[in-house]
C-alpha cells in the first residue's frame, strides 16, 4: 500500500514552482511589445487602422498596453518595427505607463510613489481579495484561478481570493463593466473594509477592451474611485497578476528585462 502511494507521489514529480520569480516564459508568448523606431508614417496609419481595438496611434506612434487585446496583427504587418517580447512584467500604478512609445525602456514602468502608504503596512504580509467579474468572458477569471493551483500556489505569499468582500481587503474587477454589473460592482466595492484596494485585471476592465464603444457598457464607476494597480493581459497570464500583486506590495522590484533574463 505504501509502495504504490510512493510510486505516484513520485511518478508526479514536484508540481509547484520554487522560485516564481525565476520563470521564464517561452518565446512564443505575448508580452510586453518593443517599437523600434522611426515608424513611417504611411505605416504608421495603415497599423492604426488594422488594430481591432484603436490601441495603436499614427502622430506620434504609440501603443496601448491598457487597450490591446494581443491579437499580433501590427507585428506581423511591420515586424521590423513591433516585436513581442515574453516579458510577463506588465502591471504598473499608472494608466500613462502603459502607452508605450518608441525607445521606450525595456520594462513597464512601476512608479512606487503612486502606491498609497497603508498598501505594504497593511497588506504586505497578508491579503484576501474579491473578484468581480463585470461582464467578463471567464478568460482572465480563469487565469487568476489558476494563480491559486499548484503550480503557481499563489496563497503560499498570504493572498487568497475570497468569497465575500466583507472578509476583503480589495476588489479584482475583471471584464468590461456592463451597464448590469455597474450597481453591483459598487455595492460590492463599498461592502469591502476601507482603506480598500481596486484593481483592474485584463484590457476589458482596464479600456473596455473590444466592447469599449458598446452602449451596453456603464464604467463611471471608474472615474468615481482610485484604481490601484492596472494589471494588462488578454486574458492576464497568471504571472503577470503574481508580479503585478507582489510589486505592490514591495516585495519584487521591476528591473529591465535585459537584467530580468
Ligand atoms: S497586437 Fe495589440 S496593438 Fe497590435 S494590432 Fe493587435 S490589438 Fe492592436
Amino acid at each position: 500500500m505504501l509502495i504504490s502511494k510512493w510510486k505516484v507521489w513520485r511518478s508526479h514529480g514536484r508540481q509547484f514552482i520554487p522560485d516564481l520569480q525565476g520563470v521564464r516564459l517561452p518565446e512564443t508568448f505575448r508580452g510586453r511589445p518593443q517599437i523600434e523606431g522611426p515608424v513611417p508614417k504611411l505605416l504608421a496609419e495603415e497599423l492604426a487602422q488594422w488594430c481591432p481595438v484603436g490601441a495603436l496611434t499614427a502622430e506620434p506612434f504609440t501603443l496601448d498596453l491598457g487597450r490591446c487585446v494581443f491579437c499580433n496583427e501590427c507585428a506581423m504587418r511591420a515586424p521590423q518595427h513591433i516585436t513581442f517580447t515574453s516579458d510577463y512584467r506588465l502591471a504598473t500604478t499608472h494608466r500613462d505607463a502603459l502607452i508605450l512609445r518608441e525607445g521606450n525602456p525595456d520594462f513597464i514602468a512601476f512608479d512606487e510613489d503612486q502606491v498609497r502608504d497603508c498598501i505594504h503596512r497593511l497588506f504586505g504580509r497578508a491579503l484576501k481579495l474579491r473578484e468581480v467579474s463585470a461582464g467578463g468572458d471567464n478568460s482572465t477569471e480563469m487565469e487568476l484561478n489558476a494563480s491559486m493551483n499548484v503550480n503557481f500556489d499563489f496563497s503560499r505569499f498570504g493572498i487568497d481570493f475570497v468569497a465575500s468582500p466583507r472578509h476583503a481587503d480589495g476588489v479584482v474587477m475583471t471584464g468590461p463593466l456592463t451597464e448590469n454589473m455597474a450597481r453591483a460592482l459598487e455595492i460590492c466595492y463599498n461592502s469591502v473594509p476601507a482603506p480598500r484596494l481596486l484593481i483592474l485585471a485584463g484590457s476589458d476592465a482596464i479600456s473596455g477592451g473590444l466592447f469599449a464603444e458598446s452602449p451596453a457598457l456603464d464604467r463611471r464607476f471608474l472615474d468615481r474611485y482610485r484604481v490601484d494597480l492596472y494589471i494588462p493581459g488578454n486574458p492576464v497570464h497568471p504571472l503577470t497578476f503574481i508580479d503585478g500583486i507582489m510589486t505592490l506590495l514591495g516585495h519584487y522590484e521591476r528591473t529591465p528585462w535585459s537584467e530580468f533574463q
